[in-house]
């Protein structure tokens, strides 16, 4: 017999986002010096893709992704709370952001990778050191972390948690 009982979400872990904003600057600044372990950031990209698969939704973006800390940190003092721009609450907004970011990383890696480990690493680098200051942008004109509304990773794992729990659209 089927159930229609929808599968429960893994329990969280406590949040580590007081600290985890460390993280952000020690990779990157060791990356700046030494380009391959730009690879880190794929761990940063890849951390909330994979626990939305496994079952624990938006577990990264909420508890430990160093990058939302990192911008709540910097910005929280900073932020003069401009109201954001209607369009971006709108999910085709979401789904362009997501289309120009995730396009564009996807043409600097295929472009990257016949150069070697040293180019990747820098590459990954300069995209994850680029969307970090436009998450500082906007948090510092909107609220600490208006980005985390837009950011494709977050709009990635959302999508992927709703799939997952069956409630996708
Ligand atoms: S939305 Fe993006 S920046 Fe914000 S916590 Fe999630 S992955 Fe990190």
């Amino acid at each position: 017999m089927m159930s229609n009982t929808k599968p429960k979400r893994k329990p969280w872990i406590r949040s580590i986002q007081s600290w985890s904003w460390i993280i952000t600057i020690i990779w990157m600044t060791i990356a700046n010096f030494w380009h391959p372990f730009g690879l880190y950031g794929l761990v940063c990209m890849f951390t909330p893709i994979i626990l939305a698969l496994v079952g624990y939704g938006k577990m990264s973006c909420a508890r430990i992704c160093p990058r939302g800390s990192f911008i709540a940190v910097v910005t929280k003092r900073i932020s003069i709370g401009l109201k954001r721009p209607k369009v971006t609450f709108t999910r085709w907004f979401h789904w362009l952001l997501w289309g120009v970011m995730m396009g564009s990383f996807l043409a600097l890696i295929v472009w990257a990778i016949p150069r070697g480990v040293y180019v990747v690493g820098n590459t990954i680098l300069i995209f994850m050191e680029s969307a970090t200051a436009l998450a500082l942008l906007c948090g510092v004109l909107f609220t600490p972390r208006a980005w985390c509304t837009i950011c494709p990773m977050g709009f990635t794992s959302g999508n992927l948690a709703r799939l997952v729990s069956g409630g996708a659209k």
